[in-house]
């Protein structure tokens, strides 16, 4: 396919803006970008896709997020709202995940990759939970990844709070679907091992978590210090800091993904970095949790690779990407911190740093030799677009609702504004039939 007449943001180390450039690749790789005209004489064979002078930029990533929490939106809590982080968790994500079928995880995972498409998100980290029911859940959840076309990596929350077998069943279904994925491969679906947060798993289980991991070379994805309660609970419990204690039980690696990571001493973020574990940053939720805000800067100035996710929030990451450019100034009353090329950088380098977890092929960046996971947007700048303030376009002016098409790993998913491989009217209706019984069940 030969993507032409388009104004081409590269990301990546380049950082460029091609006018009337061209992309051209072949299966799911990208294989040339240059002038249209050259492209065009070079590749005369290729089925061409006129970008007629629209952004073509990288698919959007997701460094972290939970499908099984699409059916709480419009969700009532009944009695007065949660006061604290750890009521929320109680009263709604906990009573939630448990009331949720194998068809309610499907339809929550179809709901949220329709938006992914839709705002152009390409690759995406989930973290799932549906304690009622375990077995196989991941792989409801890929029968919906592969039926979307978007890449996705997959894992099951460990956590104590549902009981021994709770615990047990989640650690089989993590094992289970890392072996099926290493027995039979597929470029769109990547598995870690995961676990709830430290506050909700013992030591014996973080044990037992590490031995069943052993030799699946696969990396741990969970939460971490989200909230102070993380760490009062780990103060308590184990006499250790949360990061502290991961890092004694060998949680932390390179392949390891903490989500969150708000409330962090030194010793801990020193131990994140040397350890080459990655944090996702969700600034989104943090806020509507009222837990904080990470210090994100101080983890990038040590080197840490810290990525973006949405947390459940809506898969339009350019929404994640304004919410965090805003709310670092406000929080900090510095209207310097945060700028937009290094916000970019977590959204896009290092977000592929992290998707290279689960997926090999780079990503992230238009480039030859990286993944064909490209987006067209219709924004029309009223101002210069340059290599030096393309970021504070995104910032400011470029949203998911300019993305006219999405492709992910050479397939084509959604043609201006048409969605190629998902129902959505069809997902939507029974997904809102399958909502309402799971309140009723709740409530
Ligand atoms: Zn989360």
């Amino acid at each position: 396919m030969l993507i032409i007449n388009g104004t081409i943001l590269t990301f990546g180390n380049d950082k460029r803006v091609l006018p009337d450039h061209a992309v051209y690749y072949e299966n799911d790789t990208i294989v040339d970008i240059g002038r249209t005209a050259d492209l065009v004489q070079k590749y005369p064979m290729a089925e061409r896709l006129d970008a007629n002078g629209k952004i073509v930029m990288p698919g959007m990533i997701c460094a972290h997020t939970h499908f099984y929490g699409a059916f709480a939106r419009g969700m009532a809590i009944p009695g007065q709202p949660p006061a604290n982080f750890l009521e929320i968790l109680e009263r709604l994500w906990w009573n939630l995940d448990r009331a949720l079928t194998l068809e309610d995880s499907k339809y929550s995972a179809l709901v949220c990759l329709v938006e992914a498409i839709r705002h152009g998100t390409t690759t995406l980290i989930d973290h799932h939970a549906s304690p009622t029911h375990i077995d196989g859940s991941l792989d409801v959840l890929a029968e919906a990844v592969l039926e979307s076309g978007l890449r996705v990596g997959l894992c099951y929350e460990v956590t104590d709070r549902n009981g021994t077998q709770g615990t047990a069943d989640g650690i089989r279904e993590n094992v289970r679907f890392i072996k099926r994925l290493q027995a039979k491969p597929n470029p769109k679906l990547g598995a870690s091992f995961g676990l709830h947060a430290s506050l909700t798993v013992g030591d014996h289980t973080l044990e037992d978590c590490v031995e069943s991991a052993r030799g699946l070379n696969c990396g741990f994805h969970l939460h971490g210090a989200e909230d102070k309660a993380d760490q009062v609970d780990s103060l308590k419990k184990y006499d250790q800091r949360v990061i502290e204690r991961l890092e004694d039980k060998k949680i932390l690696g390179p392949k390891t993904l903490i989500a969150h990571a708000v409330h962090l001493d030194a010793y801990e973020m020193g131990a994140l970095h040397n350890s080459q574990t990655k944090v996702s940053h969700q600034p989104r939720s943090n806020m509507n949790n009222a837990v904080g805000l990470a210090e994100i800067e101080k983890m990038l100035d040590k080197g840490i690779t810290v990525g973006l996710g949405n947390d459940g929030f809506s898969n339009n990451m350019f929404s994640e990407i304004h919410t965090a450019y805003l709310v670092h100034r406000l929080s900090k009353g510095d209207p310097r911190v945060m700028p937009a090329d290094r916000l970019l950088d977590m959204a896009f380098n290092h977000n592929g740093t992290i998707a290279n977890i689960y997926f090999p092929k780079p990503v992230g960046h238009l480039a030859p030799g990286a993944l064909a996971d490209i987006i067209l947007l219709d924004y029309v700048p009223f101002t210069p677009l340059t290599d030096g303030n393309y970021p504070w376009h995104v910032v400011f002016g470029i949203d998911g609702s300019h993305v006219t098409h999405t492709i992910c790993g050479g397939q084509m998913l959604m043609r201006d504004r048409q969605l190629l491989t998902l129902d959505e009217t069809a997902i939507a209706a029974k997904a809102k039939e399958l909502a309402k019984a799971m309140w009723n069940r709740i409530n």
